[in-house]
């Protein structure tokens, strides 16, 4: 099993893929260049908003906690389709959702990482709860 020595824990309310981004920008890498390391074919970033951020496949779920040190659940709890909302709810494609510059800024001055919270990719997400 492959081993990625520094991983971030996730947040709570963190989309899956802000944090798949966060752990490969430790390595200078990307999500699915991560995926190859692990011994699974990759997948793309932009055209699977399903297989990514919804529903994302079981094995490579494991293969992410596993990697990270984590427990699959913690990770797992991070899909959007746990919410009970249906896949369109969201907004699927990330270049056409909005993000609040006044809680990644919260985040910098907290001395933690910038990351996507799951809320912004609602639909009916105007501006931010906080
Ligand atoms: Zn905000």
């Amino acid at each position: 099993m492959r081993l990625l020595p520094v991983a971030p824990r996730p947040f709570g309310d963190e989309l899956l893929t802000s944090w798949q981004c966060r752990v490969a920008c430790r390595y200078s890498s990307t999500p699915p260049q991560i995926e190859v390391w692990l011994g699974r074919p990759p997948t793309p970033m932009r055209a699977s908003f399903r297989a990514r951020d919804f529903q994302p496949d079981e094995d490579m779920t494991w293969r992410w906690a596993r990697a990270s040190r984590l427990n699959e659940r913690d990770l797992q709890r991070l899909a959007l389709c746990d919410l009970e909302r249906p896949e369109d709810c969201y907004v699927t494609n990330p270049l056409d959702r909005g993000v609040c510059p006044v809680c990644l800024d919260a985040d910098a001055e907290k001395g933690g990482d910038h990351y996507c919270r799951r809320n912004w990719a609602h639909v009916e997400a105007a501006v931010c709860e906080e």
